[in-house]
């Protein structure tokens, strides 16, 4: 009595175990897949910032290059002043030694009509003095003094002339001091232009600049996004492995029990038995990969059932897709919840054991793909684990 009670209380801890095995995988697995997706929006959202960045950063460098090319049609504007400008900088310089020469010529007139004067009173000829001195009378006087006037008057005209001629070429020099300004001013304005021109670009420069930086950083969340994604794939993988490596039992050798009955699926073990839960009436087959996989007649004998359960709405109840097949032996087997459509034997048809019935899927009563697997001896529902190799 005591041995067998420390055997089943090893069973159950074993049980129990397993039991708390298999809840951590779940929870890891769905944690995993949760995160997985959490992943994958921050992936998404990501991608269209960096879009986002781009179609900004190329609608800006668009305007810099407008700006590049305004500032250069700006900048070939005020080469062609400086042109200009310097042009009549040079008439101006030579309207300046015009006038500078006429002001010589006026000057050595002046001189020489000085030094002349000079000359003829120290001579002794005739002088202003002498003239009017040695005038007999008023008469004589007046008309001394017209000769003398005479004398200079064309000396008079000439420098007449040539202050004239000075005032003329001042003048025209005025004149293109005046169109230097003009050009001066007009260079000034596209020189303010220009420098506006110049901090705009300067502005557009360092706002692309700033879309770069952004567009690195986001680059890099993208790729660490990309790195966690990859991590909670391995991880999934592995335990999917694991999963497999437990629930694979295609080394199981599925040669007739002492029952005379076959494993209805291969390569898939049991994860949830006879009352795995209450009511549970059958033993289910899961495990990854088993949709569509085939449903074979555990012993030879002949379908009584072959049906689909459903609402009157037409979508799946209880069941679903199900078989059952008399053995003749007072037992007869019943799978379930087979893929829409995949049943390929019907009631009072023969079938052999091994023989493929239906496809696995998860019609009616299921929450995911498996095989649910009844024994039943005169009617009545059994464990079906004892009659399976
Ligand atoms: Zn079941």
């Amino acid at each position: 009595m005591k041995k067998i009670g420390l055997k089943i209380l090893g069973v159950l801890i074993i049980v129990i175990i397993m039991l708390q095995y298999n809840v951590v995988i779940a929870a890891t697995k769905s944690e995993l897949n949760a995160s997985s997706s959490e992943t994958d929006q921050k992936i998404q959202e990501a991608k269209e910032e960096l879009e986002n960045i781009n179609a900004e950063k190329s609608e800006t460098l668009q305007q810099v290059e407008e700006l590049i090319t305004q500032i250069s049609s700006y900048q070939s504007e005020i080469d062609e002043l400086n042109n200009k400008i310097s042009d009549i900088n040079s008439q101006i310089e030579e309207a300046q030694n015009k006038v500078d020469e006429k002001q010589d010529d006026y000057d050595n007139q002046q001189e020489l009509l000085e030094k002349r004067l000079v000359a003829t009173y120290e001579a002794g000829e005739t002088s202003y003095l002498d003239v009017l001195l040695s005038s007999d009378s008023l008469t004589d006087l007046i008309s001394n003094y017209y000769l003398i006037s005479e004398i200079n008057e064309s000396d008079m005209q000439l420098m007449e002339k040539i202050k004239k001629e000075q005032e003329e070429l001042e003048q025209a020099k005025q004149t293109l001091e005046t169109s230097k300004q003009d050009l001066d001013n007009t260079r000034a304005e596209k020189q303010q232009k220009t420098t506006e021109l110049q901090n705009a670009k300067a502005e557009k420069d360092s706002y692309v600049e700033q879309l770069n930086e952004d567009e690195k950083n986001t680059q890099a969340e993208l790729e660490q996004f990309e790195q966690d994604k990859r991590d909670i794939q391995a991880q999934l993988a592995a335990i999917a492995k694991k999963e497999s490596a437990s629930y694979n039992t295609s080394n199981i050798s599925n040669n007739p029990s002492s029952s005379g009955y076959i494993r209805p699926i291969v390569g898939y073990g049991i994860t949830c038995g006879w009352m795995g839960y209450s009511g549970h009436t059958g033993v289910d087959f899961t495990g990854s990969g088993i949709a569509g996989k085939p449903v074979l007649a555990a012993k030879t004998g002949t379908v009584v059932t072959s049906t689909a359960l459903k609402y009157s709405n037409g979508s799946y109840r209880s069941y679903g897709e199900y078989i059952v097949i008399n053995h003749h032996d007072g037992t007869m087997t019943l799978y379930a919840h087979g893929a829409p459509g995949s049943r390929l034997v019907s009631a009072g048809q023969t079938v052999s054991q091994g023989q493929q019935i239906m496809s696995v899927g998860t019609t009616g009563n299921s929450t995911g793909y498996h095989l649910h697997f009844e024994v039943r001896v005169n009617g009545t529902p059994v464990n079906p684990a004892p009659y399976l190799p």
